[in-house]
């Protein structure tokens, strides 16, 4: 069974599929007012890969994500600033509705593109603010938070446990660290559950206590609850989010029910691009468009992070992107390699069973996917043990292994009489992009280096299907048969 690390005790702990209901999985989401970028598609891909270690097992797992389409400000760590969907909006002059509307729609997009299973909810912070209204009015009547000239705060000193995810002692919260110490909080480290709107007219909801907006850490409590009730098993999100996001959602949550929500809290690190933080001054700042724009399948990105843990820093560099791509084209085209040999083994061999066993091991031990990917690796290649596994047995598992790596190992190169030569199936898929990209001619000069190797490409409403001419010299040690009536 999958083990994690547990950011709330730095321990290791096993993600145990309960006996009455289904395991509970909360992800905080996009904020959707600008495109995500590969640091949150990275966060993303470890909620995606936990749902899928823990489905290989057949746990059950209900999942939600959250979109917040309110509330989180420019500034959220010392609790000032603009809400970021107003920022957007007036940037690119339209209502915080439609900018929210159209990045939720690319986030869906992208998540498709990468291969993210579908989350079983995507509630949207604006459809739930009732839910967030009544939650901040049960914290104010238990003593918990209090009403002030700008917002409903939550007194951070009435909860004895506030502090412990991220570590920062209350004591250790200097005021005015970068602001004005704002007047009107009892306690500088007291945060905004509901703010007043002010002079604001747009995103603005009747409340107990005047007309405003939630607070953005309020919404994953609120939402988290509704949809997946009082006890949550695991609860993902970036290493940015643990403060003061999650802190301020396990004060919320818990002051509210009076028990723990939240049982395993999972985080992924920073990702750097080229070495540096992402930021739009440094032009560095990716996102799923970018690797489109240079021609790069969106799964060689899933590969490229499949290559760091989850709590380590990741560099993202275009050459290992680009480097990934060519793996995946390799690995693809070995799959249907392997595929097309017969298949002569009756069932699984003992050395199958252990390799198996051995890429199961490395993902359950805290998603060690480094390791898997050498399992992988040495079954494509047929190095080690693995040599004495008939290949069709080798693509078997090699697709089984793709349930948790997501890669679409069986994808363009699907079926044709012949083995194609080595090299072909890297052309094809090349070619697959240039025709989807619509550049007519790199597509037909790629069918032309095709012919040369001996294959006919023809397209079809299935994707493209090949012919190896029986005169095409296969290259040693590559086994062919002949076309059908030759
Ligand atoms: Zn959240």
């Amino acid at each position: 069974m999958l083990q994690v690390t547990d950011s709330l005790t730095r321990g290791r702990r096993r993600l145990q599929p309960p006996a009455d209901r289904s395991l509970t999985l909360y992800c905080c989401g996009p904020t959707v007012y600008r495109y995500a970028h590969i640091g949150n598609l990275r966060t993303f891909l470890l909620a995606d890969l936990v749902r899928r270690a823990l489905r290989l097992r057949g746990v059950d797992v209900t999942a939600v994500q959250n979109i917040t389409d309110v509330g989180h400000l420019t500034d959220d760590t010392v609790d000032q600033g603009t809400d970021k969907m107003l920022v957007s909006a007036g940037l690119e002059g339209r209502s915080a509705g439609e900018i929210a509307a159209y990045y939720t729609a690319a986030y869906l997009a992208d998540a498709r593109r990468l291969n993210l299973l579908p989350f079983d909810a995507y509630p949207r912070a604006t459809d739930h603010v009732e839910a967030m209204v009544d939650l901040v009015a049960h914290l104010v009547e238990r003593g918990f938070a209090y009403d002030a000239p700008g917002a409903v705060y939550f007194d951070v000193r009435s909860f004895p446990g506030y502090g412990r995810l991220s570590g920062n002692r209350l004591d250790a919260l200097q005021p005015g660290h970068r602001h004005e110490p704002n007047p009107e909080k009892r306690f500088h480290g007291d945060f905004a559950l509901w703010r007043k709107s002010g002079e604001q007219r747009q995103q603005v909801w009747d409340s107990p206590w005047g007309r405003g907006f939630p607070g953005w850490h309020i919404e994953c409590s609120a939402m988290g609850m509704a949809y997946l009730g009082e006890h949550i098993d695991v609860h993902l999100g970036g290493v940015d989010l643990q403060f003061p996001h999650h802190e301020c959602e396990i004060a919320q949550s818990e002051a509210a029910v009076g028990h723990p929500v939240v049982d395993v809290w999972v985080h992924g690190e920073h990702l750097l691009a080229e070495g540096r933080k992402m930021s739009k001054s440094s032009g560095n700042f990716y996102d799923l468009r970018t690797i489109a724009e240079r021609g790069i399948d969106p799964l060689a990105f899933r590969l490229v992070c499949l290559q760091a843990r989850y709590h380590t820093q990741f560099n993202f560099r275009w050459e290992a992107l680009v480097g990934a791509e060519r793996a995946l084209e390799r690995l693809r085209a070995r799959v249907a390699e392997l595929a097309a040999a017969p298949d002569g083994a009756s069932g699984p061999s003992a050395t199958e069973r252990t390799l198996d066993d051995r890429f199961t091991a490395a993902v359950e031990d805290d998603l060690d996917t480094p390791t898997a990917r050498a399992v992988v690796h040495a079954v494509a290649g047929g190095e080690g043990e693995a040599a004495a596994v008939p290949a069709a047995r080798r693509a078997a598992l090699l697709r089984r292994w793709d349930a948790v790596l997501g890669l679409d190992l069986d994808r363009t190169v699907s079926s044709g009489p012949g083995v194609l030569p080595a090299g072909a199936a890297e052309l094809i898929e090349r070619r697959q992009r240039a025709r989807a990209a619509s550049d007519w001619p790199a597509a037909d000069a790629l069918r032309g280096d095709l012919a040369a190797l001996g294959v006919d490409v023809a397209d079809t409403p299935a994707g493209p299907t090949w012919t190896v001419r029986v005169q095409a010299r296969l290259p040693k040690g590559v086994v062919g048969h002949k076309p059908p009536g030759v």
